[in-house]
């Protein structure tokens, strides 16, 4: 049998001068990225939080047994119909967020390593071992033709354990991913069907995909692509996919923050279920009079979440006007928040409004609102209930129609409780009180917020980063951020502007060396990299051999132990290269080759 030209479409494409739009299985290379190895470094547990990240993506580690269960249960009390539709979804999901790792994460790889990559991800999560037989895609020309083998289908295990043989094909969820990965991939929509089954009977599972217009008829493959009921369901919807949607796949872009503006930068962005919980609160009120008190900590995203509130309410035309009551000086703030009349004091050579008259028929956002003064509380009590402000040095009132929101990162009800805030005010404030949890307690959103600030301050910036690496990745989603959303976007612009143009964000862009604990950095295996060489990485790296694993019982060093370490460490450090790793230690190969062997040997009376 003729082997395929090993030529890679990343080669055609640089012969070519052309971007890379079509090809086929026999371009595909094994070695090239994303290879499983590439694929399984992005899987990682964090069990200390109960996670498990596939980059940025949170997975579960399921039992297929509980998984069997869930289908059987389905299945007995929905009917095969309804039952396989929910399954073919649910994979559809799975295969578009995967398509979209792929897609961000190896943004650079040629499209048959992208398309190969989606078989990987399908086996590296444990669903089934795919065997591409072959395929050849022409996006200019919109064709995609695929046929697999799919082997150890858990699907198929979980089915034939509790229904035995039968008639019909039974990887309903892996049709799905199949479906779901490509379309997003390629845009248009591509159907799999499985045309032998284990379930059937068959050895294999084989499957073949095709774009949706060179099947033909499609309504039965759509019935279960498409139920009205699980759009309904979804509340950060699912897409319908169709040709144009198959690219917006929606899980990330369908949270409450997908709303296009020209000015993003207090887009509020998550899809966790504290983030919601707190957007539904906010659609809530935002259509009401009602005063709203945001609380929470420090850099949560108040003013962002103010705005939005601003944006979706009936005032929307009208002005939104902020004020950081801590930012304005104690003998300025009335001046600042009623207006001033001319001659009202010194210095004041005209009369201007003040920021209620300004807000009017707006919304007024009061930030830090526990640092006014009780006399500025009164005044503001006032306004509050009587709708109308006087200027300093004035005489008239003004009537306003302002709707007031405020925030405080401080215990306000301790604040009365201290006799700092006034009891009065605060309950007028308190009518619609929304808590903003801190970035901590919604970590599903980090993974969103990264990929939200990444492509803004790039593009703010002019720079041009890859992404992050996986070990950056990993610092992120093990930081504890104190400063919330604001030291997130911080810390990524510090890595937009720190990274060359062309390569991946990694810790040290984003990180000073004293922002993370030793145990963060062993967790996201970072040692050493935050401080350069000339600072004392080689020593400290020495003293960590020497304070580890080498102490014996007496605490003494043993050398032969450090010898053996350290030249473990300099081969694992060169990925088993061992004449680099002999160069790092002033060694011949044969010289290091021999110490290596030697201390590899079983140490009497170790
Ligand atoms: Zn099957």
């Amino acid at each position: 049998m003729a082997k395929p030209p090993r030529i890679s479409l990343a080669e055609v494409a640089r012969q070519t001068g052309t971007m890379l739009r079509r090809g086929d299985s026999g371009h595909f290379v094994e070695g090239q990225a994303p290879t499983m190895a590439d694929l399984t470094e992005s899987l990682f547990f964090s069990p200390g939080d109960g996670r498990i990240w596939l980059n940025d993506q949170r997975m579960l580690l399921m039992h297929s047994s509980a998984m069997g269960h869930l289908r059987r249960e389905l299945i007995d009390t929905l009917g095969t119909e309804r039952a396989r539709g929910l399954l073919t979804r649910a994979g559809y999901v799975a295969g578009a967020r995967d398509a979209q790792l792929v897609r961000e994460r190896w943004a650079q790889a040629d499209a048959a390593n992208v398309f190969m990559a989606g078989t990987r991800l399908h086996a590296l999560e444990g669903v089934v071992k795919v065997t591409p037989l072959a395929f050849d895609f022409d996006i200019d020309r919109g064709t995609y033709e695929g046929e697999f083998l799919w082997e150890h289908s858990s699907e198929d295990d979980e089915h034939i354990a509790a229904y035995g043989i039968g008639t019909e094909a039974a990887c309903w969820s892996q049709v799905g991913y199949a479906t779901g990965y490509v379309t997003s991939l390629f845009g248009q929509l591509v159907i799999f069907r499985e045309i032998e089954c284990r379930s059937m009977g068959a050895g294999v599972c084989r499957v073949i995909g095709r774009h949706a217009a060179a099947w033909g008829d499609i309504g039965e493959d759509l019935r279960y692509l498409e139920a009205k009921d699980f759009r309904r369901l979804s509340t950060t919807a699912s897409p319908p996919p169709d040709t144009e949607t198959a690219l917006a796949n929606v899980p990330h872009t369908a949270t409450p923050s997908s709303q296009a503006t020209g000015d993003d930068r207090h887009e509020i962005v998550g899809a966790s279920s504290a983030f919601n919980s707190a957007c539904h609160q906010l659609a809530r009120v935002a259509g009401t009079r009602a005063t709203v008190l945001f609380t929470g900590e420090s850099g949560v995203g108040k003013e962002a979440f103010a705005r939005r509130l601003h944006r979706i309410s009936a005032r929307t035309q009208q002005p939104f006007i902020a004020v950081n009551c801590a930012a304005i000086p104690e003998t300025l703030i009335e001046s600042e928040l009623f207006g001033v009349e001319r001659g009202a004091f010194t210095g004041a050579t005209q009369s201007r409004p003040g920021r209620f008259e300004r807000a009017d028929g707006g919304t007024l956002f009061l930030d830090e609102i526990g640092t006014l003064s009780l006399v500025s509380q009164g005044k503001l009590l006032r306004a509050l209930q009587e709708g109308e402000v006087e200027r300093v040095g004035g005489t008239r009132t003004l009537r306003v129609d302002v709707r007031v929101v405020a925030a405080t990162n401080v215990d306000l009800q301790a604040e009365v409780n201290a006799g700092r805030f006034r009891e009065d005010l605060y309950y007028r404030l308190n009518v619609y009180p929304i808590h903003l949890p801190p970035l901590r307690e919604r970590r599903d959103d980090i993974p969103l917020l990264m990929n939200h600030f990444l492509r803004r301050e790039a593009e703010r910036h002019g720079r041009h980063p890859t992404g992050y690496t996986p070990r950056a990745v990993r610092a992120m989603l093990h930081y504890a951020f104190p400063g919330n959303i604001r030291e997130l976007q911080n810390l990524i612009e510090r890595g937009v502007i720190s990274a060359e143009d062309g390569v991946a964000i990694d810790v040290a862009h984003m990180f000073r060396r004293e922002q993370l604990s030793d145990e963060a950095l062993l967790a996201i295996g970072a040692h050493g990299t935050l401080t350069s060489p000339k600072n004392g990485a080689e020593p400290q790296r020495l003293l960590d051999l020497l304070s580890g694993a080498m102490r014996g019982n007496d605490g003494c060093v043993s050398l032969d132990a450090l010898e053996r370490r350290l030249l473990q460490e300099a081969a694992d450090a060169e990925n088993g290269n061992l004449a680099a790793a002999a160069r790092k230690l002033g060694l011949t190969r044969a010289q290091f080759a021999y110490r290596l062997e030697k201390a590899r040997e079983p140490q009497a009376g170790a």
